[in-house]
């Protein structure tokens, strides 16, 4: 288990929460409780986060709490930022989650050059912002449940949309696109450059016509 310093804070690193129950709340409630954590947080990326004064208290809590964890990806994609879709949203027009579930195990080349942030969104409003995220993927229309995928989008201090590289593609086309846009990245990255970066570094068109070639 890695830790994360924040200001007060300390996020469970490694692992994020899925769904939860009402078993799983009061499980988390009464970790809180025994351990004596006085505040905690969800991070945006389904992380938690608390406030605790030692090491040991940190552990204790994270003992408690880690059956209702799962563990991140550990092929080389860093966070899955995933809405409910059509599983737990009125807007929902697609199965986020099986989405979700099938690029957390799909093989990839590591280490990636950098962190490699993932969003899905289950319907156009698109909650989880995926033209901000390296890859982002949103339903090409409610009834095709087809795909639109970008690549090389980033927030933080250096925003930028992730470009367009394939609409309405069905679940097999989109997860062999994705695959192949970044097994692209990882050989042709730097160390340290995330894909925004790199698309740039490259060009757009040259990105492009490798990746289609
Ligand atoms: S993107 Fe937002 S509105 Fe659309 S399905 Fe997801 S949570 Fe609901």
């Amino acid at each position: 288990m890695n830790t994360i310093k924040n200001t007060g804070f300390r996020t469970i690193g490694g692992y994020q929460l899925s769904l939860l129950s009402r078993n799983d709340l009061k499980q988390l409630s009464e970790a809180a409780d025994a351990c004596e954590i006085e505040r905690l947080r969800f991070t945006p990326s389904s992380q938690i986060a608390v406030s605790c004064t030692s090491e040991e208290q940190f552990s204790q809590f994270f003992q408690r709490i880690k059956p209702i964890l799962k563990p991140l990806p550990t092929n080389g994609i860093s966070t899955i930022f995933c809405c409910g879709g059509c599983n737990d949203c009125d807007h929902g027009l697609a199965d986020t989650d099986h989405l979700a579930s099938l690029l957390q195990t799909m093989d990839l080349p590591v280490p990636m050059p950098a962190k490699l942030k993932v969003a899905i969104a289950g319907c156009p409003r698109c909650c989880t912002m995926p033209r901000l995220r390296d890859v982002g993927l949103s339903p090409y229309s409610g009834k095709s449940r087809k795909w639109n995928l970008s690549f090389g989008g980033n927030g933080g201090i250096k925003p930028r949309i992730g470009d367009v590289i394939g609409t309405g593609l069905g679940l097999d086309e989109v997860l062999a696109l994705i695959h192949k846009a970044v097994t692209l990245y990882q050989k042709e990255a730097k160390s340290g450059m995330r894909t925004a970066t790199f698309v740039e570094h490259v060009s757009k068109d040259v990105f492009l016509e490798k990746l289609h070639q």
